[in-house]
């Protein structure tokens, strides 16, 4: 691949046996034309943001480099998470059987109807941030600051990191 930008993506389950959804979504993504798999997180076990009536997640970050523009890589995502039999309830933070975020994209900060970089929720979610600081923590997040000072102002709210046998 020729130019190619580091992007990281945020990975969640909380349905179907969540730890396989989040493998078979990272086999979906490393498969993917385009895409190189550099560096895949930990599983983290997370409470459930919004309803509480949900079971846990399961949660992880990769970092990729790819040669796809952030919209065909967001519409990739999106496949992804389709083929796993996410149905889109409407119901907001409701269960789901994956999820598929675009956190970063290079350094770049994007606007779009569809797409905002980094995404939205970056900052105060600790189960994107634990993680993402675990495989990049000297990465400094456009429009935010540095990881670690957003790492050392999250609670962790109960996150895990699952041992994986
Ligand atoms: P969600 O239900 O949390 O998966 O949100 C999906 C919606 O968020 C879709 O309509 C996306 O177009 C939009 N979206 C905006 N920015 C992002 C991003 N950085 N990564 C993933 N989805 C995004």
């Amino acid at each position: 691949m020729t130019n190619t930008v580091t992007a990281f993506i945020g990975l969640g389950s909380n349905l179907a046996t969540p730890s396989q959804q989040i493998n078979g979504a990272r086999s979906a993504i490393a498969a993917t034309a385009g895409i190189q798999e550099l560096t895949f997180s930990s599983l983290y076990q997370s409470a459930p943001m919004g309803p509480k009536d949900q079971p846990d997640y399961v949660n992880a970050v990769m970092a990729i480099a790819t040669e796809l523009t952030p919209t065909a890589l967001l519409h990739c995502l999106q496949g992804i998470e389709n083929e796993h039999g996410r149905v889109r309830t409407g119901e907001r933070w409701g269960p789901r059987t994956l999820d598929l975020d675009l956190l970063l994209y290079g350094d770049q900060q994007i606007h779009l109807p569809d797409l905002i970089v980094p995404h939205i929720g970056i900052a105060d979610r600790e189960f994107v941030l634990y993680p993402l600081y675990e495989i990049a923590p000297d990465l400094h997040v456009p429009g935010k600051g540095r990881l670690s000072d957003l790492v050392a102002n999250c609670p962790l709210r109960g996150l895990q990191r699952l041992i994986q046998s």
